[in-house]
């Protein structure tokens, strides 16, 4: 089996991961963070989510020796000028506080009239190599707009809020499975799974 790190520990992305991946390529072992626990944290100090992906999977290689995939990813709402876009994670002041975030979006978006909002995501593979490493990296997005009060509770993170466009529920009310099929990590995924086969 051919080995590759996830550098990420938010359990909502390592499943979506893991079971993407899957469908291409069989034999690649999917490793967490977890397995990893003195790997530091890697603050995310990028302006893009190109940039913050790209510090994540290298930090992730180099501690690890391993090939490392990355993403960063996040909700870019039209009316409030692209935030919480890098800053989603923690746009209520604490990280990965979904329901805080879910309460701050609702908040801010309470007087405005366009709720149009789109997922984005990049991933970035990094492979070591003897003279340095390889870098691919990959996007994708949907577009959507965000509902008056939270749906669902499948998924993670803005999932309750978030109505894609074509589709009366949110990403929180999709059945197991159907998200993949048209998010944005599920898109960003798909193009890179190929590649990542090639590449290690
Ligand atoms: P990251 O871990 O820095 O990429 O932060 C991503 C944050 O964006 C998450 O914590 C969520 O708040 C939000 N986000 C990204 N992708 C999704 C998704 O598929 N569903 C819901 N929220 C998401």
């Amino acid at each position: 089996m051919r080995k590759l790190v996830l550098a990420t520990r938010n359990p909502g992305k390592i499943r979506e991961f893991a079971r993407l991946l899957s469908e291409f390529a069989s034999d690649i072992e999917v490793l967490g963070l977890e397995e990893f626990p003195d790997m530091p944290d890697v603050e995310e100090t990028g302006d893009s989510f190109e940039e913050n992906s790209l510090l994540k999977a290298s930090a992730v290689a180099e501690f690890t020796k391993l090939p490392s995939l990355a993403d960063d990813s996040g909700l870019c709402v039209n009316a409030l000028n692209g935030d919480p876009g890098i800053f989603s994670a923690r746009f209520a002041g604490e990280h990965g506080n979904d329901q805080a975030n879910n309460e701050k979006l609702l908040q801010e978006l309470r007087d405005k009239s366009d709720r149009s909002a789109q997922f984005i995501c990049v991933v970035t593979l990094v492979v070591p190599t003897e003279s340095g490493s390889k870098v691919i990296i990959e996007s994708g997005r949907i577009e959507g707009t965000i509902v008056e009060a939270s749906r669902g509770d499948s998924g993670f993170g803005y999932d309750p809020l978030f109505q894609p466009i074509g589709s009366n529920l949110t990403f929180g009310e999709f059945p197991h499975g159907e998200k993949d099929k048209i998010s944005h990590r599920g898109q960003a995924l798909r193009k890179i799974a190929p590649r990542i086969s090639e590449a290690l």
